[in-house]
């Protein structure tokens, strides 16, 4: 842990300590606890300040030993215990501290919230479910409960229950929870595709777009579904409506729509989507598109004169990728020297590069997650665009 971390967890504590300390000095006319209690305190604050945690540790605990009464040290240690990864003995302090006679109803709630968290920490999820479901009958804690036992069920994958919750939040008055809710049903309709189940599949799908009409997501599983089924004209249409939702997804979808406009021989409803998303498309996913439906109709010398164009505006390592390759097929005799050295330098610029990244965290996976692995937000992870994005 860091220090400062350390430092901010325990400047209340000590403030508190200190002024319990210092009230029951004055009562009992002594001087003497109070100033071994500060000494102590600035021992420990001395070894956080040097980095040193584990002495500043020992050091609080110290502390605690001398004010075993109250409640707010007694908390502050849990914490501690629960960061550094001791969740054994963070349950036994919290468990302690809940079981004390005198406690007040309130603190008593704080004493079980704290040890949920250790249960989350220490992976014990169904001692935390039954936990913060007792919790939900206090209505000022209801929410916090609901939001962690979401995170139970999502880590359960148990979708349906994690639907119920979010669906309690919502009604609770809790913004923005339409587009968790769409995530949940299409979590259950990836696993019913998987299973081989389209039918179902497709009702959960319909689900997240009932909870939630612009879920990318849902078009996108939608669209995925009638392909499979060979319904083309289906399929175009959700992937349509989700590049139009949002095009930062486009290049997830874009090789499969290609072939299906090819398939169904709509040679000018492809060229007219692809200029539209052209506008659109922070990336170069549809550039290349489009440029790859001028080679094979008007040839590779009128691609490479759209490239160059559109380029300028969007300058893009994967687009003079394909201009070297348009120019100096792989396979053409006698290239010049410097052309198998480009090529082969600008293809490792793209493999070092990261494909995805998620906007809240920064966390940047290899390949496409829709619940951030790192942060566990949902559709925050997308293709990354720029110079040398997709
Ligand atoms: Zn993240």
């Amino acid at each position: 842990m860091q220090g400062l971390d350390l430092l901010w967890l325990l400047l209340p504590v000590a403030a508190y300590s200190g002024y319990q300390i210092g009230r029951r000095g004055s009562e009992r006319s002594s001087g003497e606890r109070f100033s071994r209690f500060s000494q102590t305190y600035f021992k420990g604050l001395n070894y956080l300040l040097n980095e040193q945690p584990d002495k500043a540790l020992e050091v609080f605990l110290k502390i605690a030993e001398l004010d075993a009464d109250t409640f707010e040290t007694q908390l502050a240690v849990g914490n501690l215990f629960r960061r550094r990864g001791e969740t054994d003995r963070a349950i036994r302090l919290h468990q302690d501290l809940y079981s004390r006679p005198k406690l007040s109803s309130e603190q008593r709630t704080i004493a079980l919230l704290e040890l949920g968290e250790d249960y989350m920490k220490a992976g014990l999820l169904d001692r935390a479910e039954a936990l913060y479901t007792d919790l939900l009958a206090i209505e000022r804690h209801a929410p916090s409960a609901l939001r962690h036992l979401i995170s139970i069920y999502q880590q359960e994958r148990d979708w349906k229950r994690a639907i119920e919750m979010a669906l309690r939040l919502r009604r609770g008055g809790v913004e923005g929870m339409e587009a968790v809710i769409a995530q949940f049903h299409c979590e259950m309709a990836d696993a019913a595709r998987a299973a081989g189940d389209p039918e179902a599949a497709r009702r959960h799908a319909t689900d997240a777009l009932a909870a939630h009409p612009r879920s990318a997501r849902a078009h996108m599983v939608l669209g995925k579904i009638a392909r499979g089924l060979g319904e083309a004209e289906t399929a175009i249409r959700h992937y349509e409506k989700m590049a139009e939702i949002d095009p930062d997804f486009l290049p997830e979808i874009l090789a499969e729509l290609i072939r299906l406009y090819e398939q169904r021989g709509d040679t000018q409803r492809a060229e007219a989507f692809l200029d539209l998303m052209m506008q659109r498309d922070r990336g170069v996913a549809a550039l290349l598109a489009r440029s790859a439906m001028i080679e094979r109709t008007r040839g590779g010398s009128e691609a490479v004169a759209f490239l160059a164009e559109q380029l300028e505006h969007r300058p893009s390592v994967r687009g003079v990728l394909r201009v070297l390759d348009l120019s100096f097929p792989e396979d053409a005799e006698d290239p010049p020297e410097a052309v198998p050295l480009i090529r082969d330098l600008l293809r490792r610029l793209l493999e070092r590069k990261a494909a995805y990244r998620c906007s809240r965290c920064g966390f940047s996976p290899r390949a496409m997650h829709w619940q951030c692995p790192s942060c566990k937000s949902w559709g925050t992870t997308k293709p990354v665009h720029g110079l040398s994005g997709d």
